[in-house]
């Protein structure tokens, strides 16, 4: 059986972010990835979207690695020429009860360390964007858009530079922890011994943790899956921000968000399902659209919006939860050594995913 030092599963922007982290850190890592293709799952179907990390509990990992993973994630693309554009985002009150939520969006973001959202009234929002409607809005400058597929094709050539390996159609069926190492079996029976493994498979993570002999199987959680769909615009963006509402219970509302061609997609909403690979538009959804954007944008033409993709979030609490953290779990946690899994690594992931690798590099310091 052949070792290796490092293994990563998964080569979504997360694996591919902890692989580059270890392997810049002189580690030998292998990336063994189920599909035949780097980031074809979640970090090819989601908004794209910077976030500023204004929404989450204070001291949560989310806040915490979304606002250190922005400013990395920032600097990163412009050293490496990642396209990116911090364009700013809207976050619109469309009635009094919402603008009250306005100053809390405030309080939490300032406890999160983001100190630079702006109150603007209904008149300075319009002035910004003219096609608006709102009774008063936050100005978030440092939210900002990019190019997902080409930071993952960066984050690779890192990896291989610093002399990773990526290993593609190599599914993990189950893992088991025997004699100071993890092995390490693959759906075709291959077998690795490794003394680290990051279990970094998105929506495949809960399960693996499941099917990972000698790792404490209490305190692992159930996963569930949330679908956002997605509707484009046809024709020019009407705006030059990123205009969110005042966030929901379990996504942050339907949202209007723009590529950096300056196409318009509004999305992604929330419906949940019971399988993760469930991932079909349905034409019908785009009827609730309609209402929903029209509250901030009046002006939306009838007929102007089709079907264009959905993605599917890995949750870790159900419908009726309140939403959770991320759940990173290393040796200290359940007592597995060199073993780390990352589970329901959902929005702000890619935002977060350098200081979710740095994270995990220390995690798995003696
Ligand atoms: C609708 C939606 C919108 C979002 N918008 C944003 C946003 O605007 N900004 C933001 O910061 N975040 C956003 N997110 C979150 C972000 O997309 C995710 O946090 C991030 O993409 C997760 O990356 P990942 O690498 O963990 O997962 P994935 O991209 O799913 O990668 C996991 C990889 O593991 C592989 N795999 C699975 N099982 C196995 C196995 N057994 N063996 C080997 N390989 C395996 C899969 O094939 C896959 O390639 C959004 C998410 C959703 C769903």
């Amino acid at each position: 059986m052949e070792t290796v030092d490092c293994v990563v599963v998964g080569a979504g922007v997360i694996g591919l972010a902890v692989a580059r982290a270890l392997a810049l850190g002189g580690r030998e890592v292998w990336v063994l990835e189920a599909e035949n293709a780097i980031g074809t799952q979640t970090s090819a179907r989601n908004s794209e979207v910077i976030h500023a990390g204004i929404y989450y509990p204070a001291g949560s990992l989310k806040a915490r690695l979304c606002v250190q993973g922005k400013t990395m994630l920032y600097d990163y693309c412009a050293s490496r020429g990642v396209a990116h554009q911090r364009c700013g985002k809207l976050i619109v009150a469309t009635n009094a009860t919402q603008l009250a939520e306005l100053q809390n969006i405030i309080y939490k973001a300032q406890a999160n360390g983001v100190h630079d959202l702006q109150l603007l009234s209904a008149t300075q929002a319009q002035a910004l964007e003219p096609a608006l409607q709102c009774v008063g809005a936050l100005l978030s400058p440092s939210t900002g858009i990019v190019d997902s597929h080409a930071l993952m094709l960066s984050l690779l050539a890192d990896l291989e530079n610093a002399g990773g390996t990526l290993a593609l159609n190599s599914a993990v069926a189950r893992m088991h922890y025997a004699q100071d190492a993890i092995e390490v079996v693959a759906e075709d029976g291959t077998q690795l011994r490794a003394r680290t493994v990051v279990n970094a498979a998105g929506h495949g993570a809960v399960a693996l943790a499941g099917h990972t002999q000698g790792l404490p199987q209490a305190k692992l959680p159930t996963a569930y899956f949330a679908k956002g769909s997605y509707f484009a615009l046809a024709g020019r963006a009407p705006f030059s921000r990123l205009i969110y509402p005042v966030p929901e219970k379990a996504g942050l509302g339907v949202h209007l968000t723009l590529d950096l061609g300056g196409q318009a997609k509004f999305g992604p909403d929330v419906q949940w399902v019971e399988r993760a690979d469930d991932l079909q538009v349905e034409a019908a959804r785009g009827d609730a659209f309609y209402a929903e954007v029209r509250k901030y944008w009046p002006a939306l033409p009838d007929g102007a919006l089709s079907p264009a993709y959905a993605g599917m979030r890995p949750k870790i609490s159900g419908p009726q939860e309140a939403a959770a953290d991320f759940c990173i779990q290393g040796p200290r946690d359940h007592g597995v050594p060199g073993l780390v899994n990352l589970m329901g690594l959902e929005s702000p992931g890619l935002t977060s995913a350098l200081a979710i690798g740095a994270f995990v590099q220390g995690l798995l310091e003696p």
